[in-house]
């Protein structure tokens, strides 16, 4: 069985000013956000936030200087992030780019990638989206079918990309193709590519809509798309490991137990606080968010001493997406379908999460596949 433990974690009192910082500077920016655009969360989509975000060295704070980075610690990341989110700061243009696609790029990619790439992440200006899913293999990746063929010139591309949360935004997609078609190379077959999506010709993309009727996420189509030799990254065969590498990345983070803040922020301004019932459910509620967030903590500690904290952010999302599901039902317990005098605020944000909760235990992992990662990390298959 693998180890469960999940170090305790205290942020360093040196981390308050920081956290004061990013305070004054979403008070500045934000001020005017709806609360039903606060409830975005981390899909509000905003490029120029993004841009006074990278000139204050909030993205890609980790990375080397070299690469554009700031060498800040993991621990400053983490405050900024959970201001961030906490605030329902439109972070969508470049949230992915930071949290896995340029750690991916630094880890496997030539100093090429690194050196075109990182820096402009860092600055605010790319927006990555993330292209996994196809049609036929969602949670069995390693059923890509996407073909990617080595020809005299590069790499020739014929397939699909469904569920491509950004493509019709992004500047560049770190995709997975299967580069091996022997029936007995399924997870050795499979490579990451690097790929400017705006410019490449013979790729196709189609939006959409989901149950709001808004286009987030999207299918991608490559037909006979040529991509240059240096397109790979990392090895020919090595995607299985990077994509899961990067999986772990996408799992652990604080957006899995704040997406919903907005709503817990509405109904601690609307609790009556002589209603012992309501009392109780929202210190339940808050008490299991503290936990999931000593849990995500424990996990971006882990991270940063270079442990593999797979089977732990499995635990942290599937915890998270559960409390998250069962906000907004909450709510609707607590406050009713009749909000009456409980302020349109409330009834705007609830509804938005009641639509785009499900998804929750969709997106990054569906709740079945990280119970079976936990089950095995348990021993028990
Ligand atoms: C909001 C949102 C954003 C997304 N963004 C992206 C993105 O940017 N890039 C990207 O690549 N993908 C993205 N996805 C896709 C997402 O990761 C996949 O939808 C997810 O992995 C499930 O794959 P699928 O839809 O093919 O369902 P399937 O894999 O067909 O699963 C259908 C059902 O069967 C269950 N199931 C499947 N296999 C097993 C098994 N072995 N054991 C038990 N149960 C099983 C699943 O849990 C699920 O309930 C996004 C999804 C959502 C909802």
């Amino acid at each position: 069985m693998e180890n469960l433990n999940i170090p305790p974690f205290t942020f360093p009192a040196e981390c308050e000013g920081l956290r004061q910082e990013v305070r004054a500077f979403l008070a500045e920016t934000i001020a005017d956000r709806k609360p039903e655009e606060r409830a975005e969360n981390w899909s509000g989509f905003d490029r120029d936030f993004s841009l006074k975000l990278g000139a204050r060295g909030w993205i890609g704070m980790v990375w080397p200087k070299k690469y554009g980075g700031h060498e800040r610690t993991s621990v400053e990341r983490y405050v900024v992030l959970e201001e961030l989110l906490a605030a329902g700061a439109p972070v969508g243009a470049h949230w992915i780019a930071d949290r896995q696609s340029v750690p991916t790029i630094l880890k496997y990619g030539n100093e090429e990638q690194k050196l075109s790439i990182a820096p402009r992440v860092a600055r605010g200006e790319l927006c990555f989206c993330i292209g996994m899913s196809e049609p036929d293999s969602g949670s069995d990746l390693a059923a890509t079918r996407t073909k990617a063929e080595q020809i005299a010139d590069g790499w020739l591309i014929n397939g699909r990309k469904i569920w491509t949360t950004r493509a019709h935004n992004a500047d560049y997609m770190i995709a997975l193709f299967r580069t091996d078609f022997d029936p007995t190379a399924k997870h050795t077959g499979l490579s990451q590519f690097l790929i400017d999506i705006k410019n490449t010709p013979g790729i196709t993309i189609r939006g959409i809509k989901d149950v709001r009727g808004e286009i987030e996420f999207n299918e991608v189509t490559f037909d006979n798309v040529k991509l240059a030799p240096d397109a790979l990254l990392g090895k020919v065969g090595g995607g299985w490991a990077q994509v899961t590498g990067e999986l772990a990345l996408e799992r652990s983070g604080p957006e899995r137990y704040l997406s919903s803040v907005q709503l817990v922020v509405e109904m601690l301004d609307r609790a009556d606080p002589t209603d012992s019932h309501q009392v109780a459910e929202l210190g339940r509620l808050v008490a299991e968010m503290s936990t999931l967030r000593q849990m995500s903590l424990g996990v971006a500690g882990m991270l940063s001493r270079g442990e593999n904290p797979a089977l732990l952010a499995s635990i942290v999302k599937h915890q998270g997406s559960l409390v998250e599901q069962r906000t907004p039902e909450l709510a609707h317990e607590l406050f009713g379908p009749d909000l009456g005098d409980n302020g349109p605020s409330l009834n705007r944000v609830m509804s938005h999460l009641i639509q785009v909760q499900p998804s929750f235990s969709i997106r990054g992992g569906t709740r079945e596949i990280l119970r079976g990662m936990i089950a095995r990390g348990l021993g028990l298959r």
